[in-house]
């Protein structure tokens, strides 16, 4: 496939005096998964909450399938299929992991209750692993666990591109390698994906290429082997 699926063009944030996010502009190709990287405090999390519409740009634009959607109040975004996983998991502890995804589903902006859900959903659960827990109570899992139930509920959007806003953090080895898998396993499945995160390892295994941010301004992008040996990049993470 040629062309961008999503254009983010110029965009800028500030917060009173200091700029969060200066001027920041980068393409996301379908079928990639780039990785927003940079110091704490660099304007990752900005980046990805204008992308989403959770805050307004001060300037500059972002399209999706050249149609703008900044403007649009975040379920609009969504809604055109930008979804987003939070890094504070908001699942409903009492219910099972199936009715969790499928509430995910039915909750959603313009649609309606239909009992096709309940199948959807079971795919959803499949592609993130959690096929064999869909009678499971939430309470009962474990973290990993909660946390691709998370990322079922973002897929059940049917998102065209997907945030993860330090999707992998918290695991152990073990599951840090399970997680990659999923979020592999998601791309081939069709989705471009946007990650900010902070392992290293995920980066060099899952991105395509990284946009690295420091200060509020875009430093370096490219393949993750060549920016993170860029001395710009290596200076900026020294810094710190
Ligand atoms: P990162 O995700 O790279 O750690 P952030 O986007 O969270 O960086 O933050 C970028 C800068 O903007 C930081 O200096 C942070 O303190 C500031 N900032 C972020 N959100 C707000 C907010 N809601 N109000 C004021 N300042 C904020």
């Amino acid at each position: 496939m040629t062309g961008t699926i999503m254009r983010v063009n110029g965009i800028r944030k500030a917060f009173g005096g200091l700029v969060a996010v200066d001027d920041v502009s980068f393409d996301l190709m379908p079928g990639e998964i780039m990785g927003l990287i940079g110091p704490n405090g660099s304007g990752k999390t900005t980046t990805m909450n204008l992308i989403s519409g959770a805050f307004a740009l001060d300037r500059g634009t972002i399209e999706l399938h050249g149609e703008p959607i900044s403007g649009l109040p975040a379920n609009k975004v969504a809604h055109k299929g930008v979804a987003r996983t939070f890094q504070l998991l908001r699942l409903i502890e009492e219910m099972t992991v199936l009715e969790n995804a499928v509430v995910g589903m039915a909750f959603q902006p313009g649609r309606s209750w239909n009992a096709a859900m309940i199948a959807r959903s079971r795919e959803y659960l499949e592609v993130v692993g959690l096929a064999d827990k869909a009678g499971v109570e939430v309470s009962k899992l474990t973290y990993i666990d909660q946390k691709r139930l998370e990322l079922a509920r973002a897929l059940a959007m049917e998102p065209k591109v997907l945030l993860l806003d330090e999707w992998l953090a918290g695991l152990n080895a073990t599951e840090l390698l399970s997680g990659i898998e999923v979020i592999r396993k998601i791309r081939d499945l069709g989705t471009a994906i946007i990650m900010v995160e902070h392992v290293m390892s995920a980066i060099h295994s899952l991105c395509d290429r990284c946009v690295v941010m420091n200060a509020g301004a875009k430093i370096a992008e490219g393949t993750p082997a060549a920016v993170l040996t860029d001395p710009h990049v290596v200076e900026a993470y020294l810094g710190e």
